[in-house]
């Protein structure tokens, strides 16, 4: 919901598109996994992927809408937001702050720069809300698993590392 005809119908394209470079077989399990994805503005947990596919495809299992996500996160067809493990993260340290997330292990570590506490909040974000504050999160590979020590052994596709993206997070007071 909320994704433009035309948008979903790119994306679904391209989801084709590199399927078939990567040869990865398009059942209709998959591409109705990802047309859920890809036709959501909700960034929708597994749950919420699992319980709309099941509703047009009744034999799908959760396991496969799990590991069908992260194939096609693998392919570069959708990302994540936040840490890759677990659903919900704490963080004791209110000092305003920003985080490197490694996208393999999930690695949380904070660092301060004064630069990135006074980004400007771009106009179009007042339309979803007031800002509490603005938080930068780098992505990229930690040290071990960079060293191949930890995390996913498996080579994945499209990766791009050390991608900065600006988040906006309202959770703490
Ligand atoms: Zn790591
Ligand atoms: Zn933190």
């Amino acid at each position: 919901m909320g994704v433009d005809r035309g948008e979903l119908d790119r994306r679904l394209e391209r989801f084709r598109e590199t399927a078939r470079k990567a040869g990865v077989r398009l059942t209709h399990q998959r591409l109705e996994i990802f047309r859920e994805v890809a036709s959501s503005i909700e960034h929708p947990a597994v749950e919420a992927v699992f319980r709309a596919v099941q509703a047009r495809i009744s034999t799908v299992s959760l396991d496969t809408v799990y590991r069908t996500l992260w194939m096609l996160e693998d392919l570069g067809l959708i990302t994540t937001l936040g840490p890759r493990r677990g659903v919900a993260r704490f963080d004791a340290n209110l000092r305003p702050h920003h985080h490197f997330v490694c996208i393999r292990c999930g690695l949380a570590r904070d660092f301060e720069n004064p630069a990135f506490d006074s980004l400007g909040v771009p106009g179009a974000v007042k339309q979803y809300g007031d800002v509490v504050n603005t938080r930068v999160e780098i992505r990229g590979v930690c040290r071990a698993c960079s060293r191949g020590a930890t995390g996913r052994t498996r080579p994945s596709v499209n990766r791009k590392p050390g991608q900065v993206r600006r988040t906006k997070l309202a959770d703490q007071k």
